[in-house]
């Protein structure tokens, strides 16, 4: 018998996105570059915050003087982000290691089309495009209960 999965929110939520991504990248070829993109993304993300918290530390090394958009960021936060962004950094770059040679891999036109096909039967849209509109703005609301739960 088939395990029932499990519906919390954040699971659902999960299901939801993950339904998604195959609706709206349905190809190899477009889950390859969504996947690059995203990893790309967060690194780049990553290290711009890193970047920027360490300007941060040594101007106030130098100047020893407050900056007022770093009120509420002590040195010790900022140190600890810093070591942890480094490592997350270091993990992405062995992802993208991998990722590029996943990037080289090519599909026939042929199989490219039964990855549609099977992407159809795995997430068939429910919705209208008007209802995927509305959700994905509804993720992006910051005082979403569920949004506070993330971990
Ligand atoms: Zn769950």
């Amino acid at each position: 018998m088939k395990e029932e999965p499990c519906q919390c929110p954040d699971c659902q939520r999960f299901y939801k996105e993950h339904d998604r991504l195959i609706r709206e990248f349905p190809t190899f070829k477009e889950q390859q570059e969504l996947n690059w993109a995203s990893i790309q993304s967060f690194r780049t993300l990553c290290s711009k915050v890193s970047e920027e918290l360490e300007s941060q530390l040594s101007i106030k090394d130098i100047k020893d003087q407050s900056l007022p958009n770093n009120k509420h960021i002590s040195d010790i936060e900022i140190t600890d982000a810093i070591e942890q962004l480094e490592n997350v950094n270091a993990y992405l770059y062995s992802i993208e290691a991998l990722m590029e040679r996943i990037f080289d891999i090519k599909v026939s036109d042929n199989i490219e089309l039964k990855f549609k096909e099977i992407s159809k039967k795995l997430a068939p849209d429910p919705l209208n495009i008007d209802r995927l509109i509305l959700n994905r703005l509804f993720h992006q609301t910051p005082d979403l209960p569920d949004k506070n739960n993330f971990k």
